[in-house]
């Protein structure tokens, strides 16, 4: 179906937070609280960042940024995860990230714009039925707001100027065309989620 190399590829564009990062970064020494930023990239170049804070007194991983995707305004997320400590066999402790659906997981993918584990955003745990009527949810939504716009054309009572397009309709079909373009990016996204979690199994 798909190549190994394809999966990997779509998996690390994916934006997540991984627990052995927080270690390596110094994130999760004890009773010390520690905030700094997380940077994630795809094949070198930027994808996004979000600000990161760890609470050594009450063990939350707090982190905020802003969520973008092709149908919905940025939006602020700040949300707080729990980090468990469990001891290790040969002394130490072993850190995880919890999830909401109470697993503990060393990572966490912002698949939506929430962080939840691979579990949660496991598509094979959902029936075929619910996932295509998720994919349409997705697609009916840019639709609706497509239509609005499409609707302010017919508003635009003068089109055309002495044989040219008007500035103001020159805009509507520059933006139109970006509209165009964006709807395969949402059923890109929901097929790269797909991969990525194929890639994980
Ligand atoms: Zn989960």
């Amino acid at each position: 179906m798909i190549s190994r190399y394809m999966s990997k590829y779509t998996c690390e564009s994916l934006k997540r937070i991984d627990i052995k990062f927080l270690k390596n970064e110094g994130y999760l020494i004890k009773n010390t609280s520690k905030s700094g930023m997380i940077v994630w990239s795809s094949c070198g170049e930027e994808t996004g960042r979000a600000d990161i804070y760890v609470d050594a007194l009450n063990h939350t991983l707090n982190i905020s940024y802003y969520y973008r995707d092709p149908w919905i305004e940025r939006t602020y997320v700040s949300s707080d995860i729990l980090i468990i400590s469990t001891p290790c066999h040969f002394g130490g402790q072993r850190y995880w990230l919890k999830c909401e659906c109470e697993r503990h997981v060393e990572i966490l993918y912002a698949g939506g714009v929430k962080f939840k584990c691979r579990h949660c955003y496991d598509l094979t745990y959902y029936s075929q039925q619910e996932y295509t009527s998720k994919m349409f949810a997705a697609l009916g939504k840019a639709w609706k707001k497509e239509e609005k716009f499409k609707e302010e054309c017919s508003k635009m009572r003068v089109k055309f100027w002495k044989g040219k397009p008007t500035k103001r309709y020159r805009r509507w079909l520059e933006k139109l065309s970006q509209y165009e373009e964006s709807e395969p990016i949402v059923l890109q996204q929901l097929e790269k989620l797909i991969r990525c979690l194929d890639a994980t199994e």
